[in-house]
């Protein structure tokens, strides 16, 4: 199903009695997300993901704009209505029901021409815990289980009426790190096998990228970015959201165009034809270094970290934005760490450039 928003606005008056400050939680949203697909809405804490899920479950009213699942205006209607399935950081089961009768819950309580016979009622229950591979637990009650469960039977309990839409809201978040990285991996396999739109609310830029056909970036209760993780990653729009982006982060530096090169300090690191000249900032990903001699961009050595595969060469230079700035290369590659500086060559695909004021990409 296609969830379509349109002109989608929600504020919320301000809390403090002296000084009620009106906040936009979703400003003008305005985009489809496409029928079938994993899609992420990432944010930093406190940017508007929530409140966009609950308006498209119908939990919050909009202010104003509107919300269509296909061709149907779903804006009024109440979320029991809107054939929805929601899982929430922290599971929400009920404590005293076995899981079996957890998953069975949303079905019982289908009323009129929906109302199910209990056969039917068991054969779905058993499908959707077959589906996230918990029916070996059906006779459990939530405390026996363990956290990856206990997410496991919300999610096939939001399946059970197998809805048109999904919604996840940072279901990962109360995991541990080895099976937040598990339940991901499911959360993608079962999205595959049913197809249901899901959309996939977190703070985490990695656990996105890794599982999301279609990425949203947010900040601020503004959409920044919308797009294949990997484009987004390779192509950002403006500055945030390249820094959100990545781990290890890319590296920002204040720097200048001038008569067509771009500038860091007194370094002249490449050609921008055309580019106005002005001050810039300029982001340049770990992997876009190159050990070179003669290299344009000098740092100052600081150490260096072997890992496997790869060296980080960790630096210092004056016009960065953070203390270190990290460049990754090869482990073929030697560095003499005798030396006090070291110099780069840059991969062009990896260097980006953005207005000093306001932090838009200039594409050169
Ligand atoms: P996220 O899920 O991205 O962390 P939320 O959607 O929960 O962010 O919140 C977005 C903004 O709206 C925040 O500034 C938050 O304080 C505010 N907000 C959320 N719910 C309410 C509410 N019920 N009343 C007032 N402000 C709210
Ligand atoms: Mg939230």
């Amino acid at each position: 199903m296609e969830v379509v928003l349109k002109n989608l606005t929600k504020k919320f008056p301000g809390r403090d009695k002296k000084n009620p400050v009106e906040v936009i939680a979703v400003n003008d949203f305005d985009f489809t997300i496409p029928d079938g697909k994993l899609v992420g809405l990432l944010g930093p804490s406190g940017c508007g993901k929530s409140t966009t899920l609950n308006l498209i479950s119908g939990l919050e009213k909009p202010t104003s704009g509107q919300i269509f699942f296909g061709d149907d205006d779903v804006t009024k209607l109440p979320p029991e209505n809107r054939g929805i399935g929601l899982v929430f950081q922290n599971y929400a089961l009920y404590p005293h029901l076995t899981v079996r009768q957890n998953i069975l819950f949303p079905l019982q309580n289908l009323k009129g021409k929906e109302k199910l016979s209990k056969q039917v009622m068991e054969e779905k229950a058993l499908e959707a815990a077959r589906l996230v591979q918990i029916e070996d637990l059906m006779a459990r009650r939530p405390s026996e289980l363990s956290g990856g469960q206990q997410q496991r039977v919300a999610i096939a309990r939001a399946l059970v009426k197998m809805p048109k839409v999904l919604l996840l809201d940072e279901p990962l978040s109360n995991l541990d790190a080895r099976l937040r990285l598990q339940t991901r991996e499911e959360i993608r396999r079962i999205q595959n096998e049913t197809k249901i739109t899901t959309i996939f609310v977190t703070h985490d830029q990695e656990e996105a990228m890794s599982i999301c056909d279609l990425m949203i970036v947010m900040k601020a209760g503004v959409v920044h970015q919308i797009g294949k993780p990997q484009d987004i990653y390779d192509d950002p729009k403006n500055l945030f959201v390249a820094k959100f982006l990545g781990t290890p982060a890319i590296n920002v530096f204040e720097g200048e165009v001038k008569n067509g090169k771009i500038y860091i300090g007194k370094d002249g690191i490449m050609d921008a034809p055309k580019v106005q000249d002005g001050k810039v900032y300029v982001g340049i990903r770990p992997e876009g270094f190159k050990l070179a001699e003669e290299g344009a961009l000098k740092l100052k050595l600081s150490r260096v970290e072997v890992m496997g595969r790869d060296v980080s060469i960790i630096g210092t230079k004056e016009e960065a934005q953070s203390k270190n700035v990290r460049a990754i290369i090869s482990s073929d590659n030697l560095v003499d760490t005798r030396k006090d500086s070291v110099a780069f060559d840059l991969n062009p695909k990896k260097v980006f450039i953005f207005d000093y004021d306001t932090e838009e990409r200039i594409r050169f």
